[in-house]
């Protein structure tokens, strides 16, 4: 069985993020999207966390969560929702703002997860005895080094896991151009065996982390980290196996063993425990042999495509300088409109930190698939513009009830079945995504989205005539 999972998400509670993140919101949206597990997001806030002890119970899967009964969603889907419960998995960012080495200020965001709600309550005790403030930012910010809050973390327990979150975006990641490290090991020393998993970000895929040799070691993921409901599952991690085998370890042992270097390697020794302050906790559960996580196996990555990111390319949202990494090197990285240095985006620092050819591919690696939300790709085949237009949203909910999930529809029907359903443009247009047959352009830049073009100028004008 095929398992999706979205595990980088927001509240209500985040910095610019939709007042609609309740975990009933999430728990209905997920529904219909397609996800099946979901983190709960921002565990760390103090409200938040009230709202998760009263209002998740367990799911009879060990450490995963669904919502009790009875609360209802206050901007529901307008369809009939599917029966499966999202499940919950206890999860939050923290943004580390601290000084290292030889850069005075390095932001990173780490995405950390726990086991149990207990476990995540006894990491919100440590942060507030350090003095972090956790009462005002969902995605709170904490003056700590990435490698105390790792040693924090596994010191409460050692099931506890850090993946570091969106890693090559400039202002806030651990490869950021701006204020982040060259390498894993740079910012984690001797915890860097830890680190299993990096977050790949929506500006960067697979193809893009095989030019960075060190990244071998670490599987990628990928998650929505969405700011509002409609964005839910716009990147996800995909697993297959048993729904017996679903469980918080063996999601962390299925990553954990999805790295390039696992996948063609016998298995190696796992890192001693950090020793942790409080009682000495037993290891991990043992949860299978090397390819699998408990029977259960991390197959891909659903990728938003990489151009269409906010920081794909160089550039300067407010001059509209859009720059390729090529363009910005000639221009000794400074905005042709202001003069001022440019936002070097993912694409550039991917460039600098590369130590492969373009087009490597390691000997094995889990699949990916690009994507492509459903509004958009209909806003594209309708010739509308904005994905929230009221036509778009119309045939939107008509394609997912009839579909039974979005990402049902986007991955898995035959042709012959979205025929059936959808007109013969946006067949056409689900088709091209699939293929990865699509145009972005201009790409993505200092926080600016890239623009979706599934068909070229000559077949909009003819759609233009027929409308
Ligand atoms: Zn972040
Ligand atoms: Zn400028």
């Amino acid at each position: 069985m095929r398992f999706i999972a979205d595990l980088h998400t927001h509240s209500k509670y985040a910095r610019a993020c939709s007042p609609a993140l309740t975990l009933e919101n999430i728990d209905a949206w997920c529904r219909v999207k397609g996800v099946d597990i979901v983190s709960a997001g921002d565990f760390t806030h103090t409200k938040w966390f009230e709202e998760i002890k009263e209002k998740l119970v367990p799911s009879g899967r060990e450490s995963l969560y669904v919502l009790r009964d009875g609360g209802a969603p206050t901007s529901p889907p307008p369809i009939p929702l599917p029966k499966k419960p999202t499940l919950f998995m206890l999860g939050t960012e923290l943004a580390c703002i601290y000084s290292q080495g030889a850069r005075k200020v390095r932001r990173v965001h780490h995405c950390i997860y726990a086991p149990s709600i207990k476990v995540a309550g006894e990491i919100n005790a440590a942060l507030l005895t350090r003095g972090c403030k956790l009462g005002s930012d969902g995605r709170a910010i904490i003056g700590m080094s990435s490698k105390e809050l790792l040693k924090i973390i596994l010191g409460i327990d050692p099931r506890n896991v850090m993946i570091p979150a969106h890693a090559f975006t400039p202002w806030f990641a651990i490869f950021g151009s701006n204020s982040g490290f060259d390498s894993i090991k740079e910012c984690f020393e001797e915890l860097t065996p830890h680190i299993f998993a990096i977050e790949t970000g929506l500006s960067a895929d697979p193809p893009m982390c095989w030019r960075v040799r060190e990244l071998d070691r670490v599987a990628l993921v990928s998650f929505a980290d969405a700011h509002s409901l409609p964005n839910l599952g716009r990147e996800a991690t995909v697993f297959e196996g048993s729904e017996s085998a679903l469980s918080y370890d063996a999601i962390m042992e299925a990553i954990r063993n999805a790295a390039p270097a696992k996948l063609t390697q016998p298995p190696s020794p796992q890192p001693s425990p950090i020793k942790g302050e409080g009682v000495k906790k037993d290891p991990p559960p043992s949860v299978g042999g090397v390819r699998g996580g408990g029977g259960l196996r991390m197959s891909g990555t659903l990728e938003f495509i990489p151009d269409e990111g906010r920081y794909h390319y160089d550039g300067h949202r407010a001059c509209k300088a859009c720059l390729h990494p090529k363009e910005t090197k000639k221009l000794g990285g400074i905005c042709p409109k202001c003069k001022k240095l440019v936002t070097v985006g993912v694409l550039s620092r991917v460039e600098e930190l590369a130590n492969e050819p373009a087009g490597r591919v390691p000997l094995a690696h889990p699949q990916f698939w690009p994507l492509i939300e459903l509004d958009k790709i209909i806003a594209e085949a309708e010739g509308v513009k904005g994905r929230s237009a009221k036509s778009v949203k119309k045939v939107y909910w008509d394609l997912v009830a009839k579909a039974g999930t979005e990402l049902n529809l986007l991955l898995n029907l035959l042709p012959q079945e979205i025929a059936a359903i959808a007109s013969p443009r946006l067949a056409e247009a689900i088709k091209r995504v699939r293929d990865g047959k699509v145009k972005i352009d201009p790409p993505g830049y200092d926080g600016e989205y890239g623009v979706v073009n599934i068909f070229d100028e000559q077949e909009k004008a003819a759609q233009k005539k027929l409308l």
